[in-house]
């Protein structure tokens, strides 16, 4: 991977090659970090990182419901995120905050464990490539919303959307599709999914799925643009018929898919998802005056 020069780590910026942890760091052994993925872009104004008050919501929910108390305000995060851009002195990238459970405590108490929070920023291209993207559906079940409170960013939830995405390359696709436990479509490993069909645009309803930033700004975009948009419970069937589809995520932004296990979709990417990527990528560098409230400039 790329690096850069600083981690943020513990209340400072610190070497990027001295942010260690301890082997017995309680997130290592129990998955009970929080985490976010998100982006800076160049814009005519400097860096400016996108949606990045949605993150820090998404990342202060997630340690409530692992019961972590993060040690910082909302807004002091903020600063150490844009301090953190800052520092890597790039015009764009990939900021990776994490709150995880530190040394000192073993056993799956949270009550007691020292909170440790790191913020790190890199450069990092296409995470699915510049092509649309072949899937495969997984036999690995998305996580059960009952066994899993589906809107935190847990890292023990990645074991699933790995079994998925190792499972999907194996068999020679890009990226998995997982299904629910009702057999409805889900998500991407670390996307969630979007289709077309005769102009409308539809996604799986949220309840079984991580309300994705990209995916809530996609589906105010498609609506500013006059485009249909059905949030429901997708069988697959509407996606191997479907005349389009594509992921969103932060690292992915919008990834247009061509087939779906072996069904070739009629475009790829289809105008719908060609004009929605377009607008997106215009928005995240500061060139749609109307969203310029979902950027934050360092
Ligand atoms: N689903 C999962 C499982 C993810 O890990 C991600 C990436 N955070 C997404 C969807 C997309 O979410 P976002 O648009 O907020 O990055």
């Amino acid at each position: 991977m790329e690096t850069t020069k600083f981690i943020w780590q513990d209340g400072k910026l610190i070497p990027w090659e001295e942010a260690k942890i301890h082997v017995l760091t309680h997130s290592l052994h129990y998955g009970s970090a929080v985490f976010e993925g998100i982006r800076f872009y160049e814009t005519a104004e400097g860096p400016a990182v996108f949606r990045l008050s949605d993150h820090l919501d998404r990342l202060y929910f997630s340690a409530n419901v692992m019961g972590i108390q993060i040690p910082y305000y909302k807004e002091e995060f903020r600063k150490a995120v844009l301090d953190t851009v800052k520092a890597t002195e790039l015009k764009s990238g990939y900021i990776r905050p994490i709150v995880f459970l530190g040394y000192g405590k073993m056993g799956l108490g949270v009550v007691g464990a020292p909170v440790n929070v790191a913020i790190a920023a890199w450069p990092w291209g296409a995470y699915l490539g510049d092509q649309a993207v072949k899937v495969k559906t997984s036999t690995t079940t998305r996580l059960h919303p009952k066994s899993a409170a589906m809107a935190a960013k847990i890292t023990g939830y990645y074991f699933n959307s790995i079994l998925a995405s190792e499972e999907a390359k194996r068999a020679g696709a890009d990226e998995a599709l997982l299904l629910d436990w009702r057999k409805r479509i889900a998500e991407g490993p670390g996307e969630n999914f979007f289709l077309v069909k005769k102009g409308k645009l539809y996604t799986p309803k949220l309840g079984g799925i991580l309300p994705g930033i990209t995916r809530a700004s996609v589906i105010q975009l498609a609506k500013d643009c006059g485009i249909s948009v059905k949030e429901k419970n997708l069988r697959l069937g509407c996606a191997y018929g479907a005349d389009e589809a594509f992921f969103t995520g932060s690292a992915a932004e919008v990834t247009p898919i061509s087939e779906i296990d072996g069904h070739k979709l009629k475009s790829a990417p289809g105008p719908i998802t060609e004009k929605l990527k377009e607008l997106y990528l215009r928005v995240v560098a500061g060139k749609e005056d109307k969203y310029k409230n979902w950027l934050d400039f360092c």
